[in-house]
């Protein structure tokens, strides 16, 4: 059995435990302003609602704060920027605000996540800059290969865009990491382990998995209700998992093994909301299934 999870991966490359710490950069999303769309991907509840950037030293300061319990006086940190598309903004502002949150010396790397669509060439080379203080990582929310997948979410923009985007972050020295969903409608077992195979073949060094959870509020609710999208249970989750897990590359770093959704706007599946659980379930079955990240991957 083995898979390359990120928690082990970070533990190898300092030698101590690294925390996330939850920042937020002030963008909005041109999937929500009506730039390409105003009702955002069709699973997407508009995380957290949009939250002013804020004074970046206090964010830090507070977010530390949030896992101080945890955190011995030795952890360092990766500042964190999750919610809606981060690099979509004046790129002066952004600079100063990423280049002020990888100051000080405890924040080991820079994480923000954006869209393919939102990487011009200025934003690149602000990311060239920031690569040059510390390691940046940039996740891209591909989620899909298929085009009717990705017209049904509402992703709004094509593979190619993808593609462009993954190579030229790589070009730079940005490490990627890439969103996928499994269990989108229409989707089989063989389509999903084909999108893990071109997220393995696209040059990210990274990625999430998640799973297709409907959050109140969201498009993909009304069509959850209307009897339009069937969810899987638990088991047949890990399973779909398991065989995407096969189909990366075996030094790929895996960031997350199931989503992570709020729970208080949990609809379904509801079994998804006890996270521990889940994970201790998926531990169990990769022991019992003796999976092998990569033995699908070719
Ligand atoms: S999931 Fe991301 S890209 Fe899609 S609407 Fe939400 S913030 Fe925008």
């Amino acid at each position: 059995m083995y898979w390359n999870d990120l928690g082990s991966h970070l533990k190898a490359v300092y030698g101590t435990k690294v925390y996330k710490l939850s920042l937020s950069s002030g963008c909005t999303c041109p999937n929500r302003d009506g730039t390409l769309g105003d009702r955002g991907c069709i699973f997407c509840d508009g995380a957290g609602a949009f939250a002013a950037a804020g004074d970046i030293r206090r964010q830090l300061a507070a977010a530390r704060e949030r896992v101080a319990v945890k955190a011995g006086p030795n952890a360092r940190y990766i500042a964190y920027f999750q919610s809606f598309t981060n690099t979509y903004g004046p790129v002066d502002r952004l600079r100063q605000l990423y280049a002020a949150a990888l100051e000080p010396e405890e924040v080991a790397a820079l994480s923000i996540a954006t869209r393919p669509d939102c990487l011009g060439p200025e934003v690149l080379a602000m990311l060239a800059e920031l690569r040059e203080k510390k390691p940046v990582w940039v996740e891209l929310g591909l989620q899909t290969i298929h085009p009717a997948s990705a017209a049904y979410i509402r992703r709004g923009y094509a593979l190619p865009v993808f593609d462009r985007a993954a190579a030229e972050l790589r070009a730079i020295g940005v490490t990627v990491v890439v969103h996928q969903i499994l269990g989108l409608p229409g989707e089989d077992r063989e389509m999903m382990m084909e999108t893990a195979r071109y997220i393995g073949h696209s040059g990210a060094e990274g990625i999430k998995f998640h799973l297709l959870h409907v959050l109140r509020g969201t498009d993909l609710a009304a069509d959850w209700q209307a009897g339009r999208v069937a969810l899987p249970d638990l088991e047949g989750y890990i399973s779909l998992l398991e065989d995407c897990v096969r189909s990366i590359p075996r030094e790929m770093v895996i960031h997350r093994l199931t989503g992570d959704g709020a729970k208080r706007d949990l609809l379904a599946p509801l079994w998804s909301g006890d996270k521990k659980r889940v994970l201790n379930a998926i531990h169990a079955a990769f022991l019992r299934d003796d999976v092998e990240q990569g033995s699908a991957f070719r």
